[in-house]
C-alpha cells in the first residue's frame, strides 16, 4: 500500500490527460509516452516526465510493449494505467507489466484472457447467474449436422460471433438453415484473418435489443459493488455515439438486481479494477454479451451521475487498498449524456485530420468537457478520430437535454469537421427525447436526414 508514486501513463488523447488529471489531484508524479506524432499533446505538455517510445504508427508506438516497459523502467516509474484500447485488453502486455516489476492499473492478467474470451466469459456469467443470449454451449463443433441441429434448438434468427471477437468483427446474421453452415465459413475465417482465432459459437439474434452496460469497481480482495448502468443505444457500426445514465426505463428494482448479478459475478472471477458488463437489453430482460476489464470512453455520465472518480478508486484499488465505498454509499442523482465529439464529416462521417484554428470550450453549471484539443492543436491522421467528449448532467433527463443542446451551440471547433451537426440532430430527435432508441436507430435516422 501507498507504493505508487509515479505512474506511466501508456495511452493518448483526452483519457491519457484524464489520468494525469487524477494523479495531480492525488499527488502522484506523471510519465507521459508519445509517438512522433504526438509531442504537442496536452498531457505530455503537463506531465511531470514525457518519454518518445516511436515513430506515428500505433505499432511501433502505443502498442509497441518493450518501449512502453522499458521507458517505465528509465523513468523508474511504480505503474501502468493502460487507458481504453490500445493495450488495456491485452494480457500479455499485463503479464510483462507486472513481470517487469511494475504495478498494472487493472485486472490480473489472467483475468483480462479470461474476459477476452467470449466462450470462456459466457461460461463464467452463467455460473454466476447473469443472464445470457441464449445460444450454443461454447464453440460451435465442426460437424454441420451438430451445428445445425444447435440452430434450431435456439430458433432463427442467429448470430455467429467470433470466440476472441472485438470491434464488432466476425459477426454474421444468419435468418434461415440455407445459409447457417456457409455463413459459419465466411464468419471462421474473418475470425482467423482478425483474431488468429478461428473459433466461433451461436446465439439468439435479438432484433431490436438496447444497449445496456453495468459499471463495477472490485478491490481483488473480496469486495465489489456496482455504480448503476448506462444506457449506449445510439451507435453507429457498432461504435457508440451517445451514452448516458441512468439508461431510460430502467427502474431502481431492475438496477439493484442486475448489478447485484454483475458484483456477485466479480466476486466469482476475484474481480480487480474497473470493469464493465455488457448487456443486451429487451422487454424488460438483459442478457450478457461481453465484459470490458478495463475503463471505458463512456466513464463520466457515471462518475456525473455518482460522484465517484473512477480514475482515483482504479489507482487505489491497484495501490492494494480495499474498496471504501459500499453498496449503500451508491446513489445516483439526476442524469448525465455525453456527446462523442469526432474529427469527421457529420453525414459522410469521413476523417477530418489536420489544425484546429479556433476552439472555445463550452461551459456553465453541469457541463464537462474531457478533451485535449486547444487552439492550433493538430489532430493527427494516425489514430482514432475522438477529439473528446462532452458530458452535461441535469437534474432529470430533459434538463440534461437541454443542457447539451446549449453546450453544442456553444462550442466553436473551427480548421477542421466535427460531428457536432449530428449531435444537435439527435438531440431534437422524438425518439431520442423520449428514450425508446434502439441500437439500430441511429441507422435509420441517419437515412432520414440525408433527406431532409
Ligand atoms: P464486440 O466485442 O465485437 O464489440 P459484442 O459482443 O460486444 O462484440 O457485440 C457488439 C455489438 O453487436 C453489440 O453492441 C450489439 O449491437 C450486437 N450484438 C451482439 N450480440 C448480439 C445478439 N445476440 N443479438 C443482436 N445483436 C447483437
Amino acid at each position: 500500500m501507498g507504493e505508487i508514486n509515479k505512474i506511466l501513463i501508456a495511452n493518448r488523447g483526452e483519457i491519457a490527460l484524464r489520468i494525469l488529471r487524477a494523479c495531480r489531484e492525488m499527488g502522484i508524479s506523471t510519465v507521459a509516452v508519445y509517438s512522433q506524432a504526438d509531442r504537442d499533446l496536452k498531457h505530455v505538455l503537463l506531465a511531470d516526465e514525457a518519454v518518445c517510445i516511436g515513430p506515428a504508427s500505433p505499432q511501433k508506438s502505443y502498442l509497441n510493449m518493450a518501449a512502453l516497459i522499458s521507458a517505465a523502467e528509465v523513468t523508474q516509474a511504480d505503474a501502468v494505467h493502460p487507458g481504453y484500447g490500445f493495450l488495456s485488453e491485452n494480457a500479455d502486455f499485463a503479464e510483462s507489466v507486472e513481470k517487469s516489476g511494475f504495478v498494472f492499473i487493472g485486472p490480473r492478467p489472467e483475468t483480462i484472457r479470461l474476459m477476452g474470451s467470449k466462450t470462456n466469459a459466457k461460461a463464467e456469467m452463467i455460473a454466476a447467474g447473469v443472464p445470457c443470449v441464449p445460444g450454443s454451449d461454447g464453440e460451435l463443433p465442426e460437424d454441420e449436422e451438430a451445428c445445425l441441429a444447435i440452430a434450431e434448438k435456439v430458433g432463427y434468427p442467429v448470430l455467429i460471433k467470433a470466440s476472441s471477437g472485438g470491434g464488432g468483427r466476425g459477426m454474421q446474421v444468419v435468418r434461415s438453415a440455407e445459409d447457417l453452415i456457409g455463413k459459419i465459413q465466411v464468419a471462421r475465417t474473418e475470425a482467423l484473418n482478425a483474431f488468429k482465432d478461428a473459433s466461433v459459437f451461436l446465439e439468439k439474434y435479438l432484433e431490436t435489443p438496447r444497449h445496456v452496460e453495468v459499471q463495477v469497481l472490485a478491490d481483488g480482495q473480496g469486495n465489489a459493488i456496482h455504480l448503476g448502468e448506462r444506457d449506449c443505444s445510439m451507435q453507429r457500426r457498432n461504435q457508440k455515439v451517445i451514452e448516458e445514465s441512468p439508461a431510460p426505463g430502467v427502474t431502481d428494482a431492475q438496477r439493484q438486481e442486475i448489478g447485484a448479478l454483475c458484483v456477485a459475478a466479480c466476486k466469482r472471477i476475484n474481480y480487480r479494477g474497473a470493469g464493465t458488463f455488457e448487456f443486451l437489453y429487451e422487454k424488460g430482460q438483459f442478457y450478457f454479451i461481453e465484459m470490458n476489464t478495463r475503463i471505458q470512453v463512456e466513464h463520466p455520465v457515471t462518475e456525473m451521475v455518482t460522484g465517484v472518480d473512477l480514475i482515483r478508486e482504479m489507482i487505489r484499488i491497484a495501490d492494494g487498498n480495499k474498496l471504501t465505498k459500499k453498496q449503500a454509499d451508491i446513489t445516483m442523482k439526476g442524469h448525465a449524456i455525453e456527446c462523442r465529439i469526432n474529427a469527421e464529416n457529420a453525414r459522410t462521417f469521413a476523417p477530418s485530420p489536420g489544425a484546429l484554428t479556433k476552439y472555445h470550450a463550452p461551459g456553465g453549471p453541469g457541463v464537462r468537457m474531457d478533451t485535449h484539443i486547444y487552439s492550433r492543436y493538430k489532430v493527427p491522421p494516425h489514430y482514432d478520430s475522438m477529439i473528446g467528449k462532452l458530458i452535461c448532467w441535469g437534474n432529470t433527463r430533459e434538463s440534461a437535454i437541454n443542457r447539451m443542446k446549449g453546450a453544442l451551440s456553444e462550442m466553436i471547433l473551427e480548421g477542421i469537421e466535427t460531428n457536432i451537426a449530428l449531435h444537435q440532430r439527435i438531440m431534437r430527435d422524438p425518439a431520442f427525447i423520449e428514450g425508446t432508441h434502439e441500437i439500430h436507430y441511429l441507422e435509420g435516422m441517419l437515412e432520414r436526414w440525408a433527406k431532409e
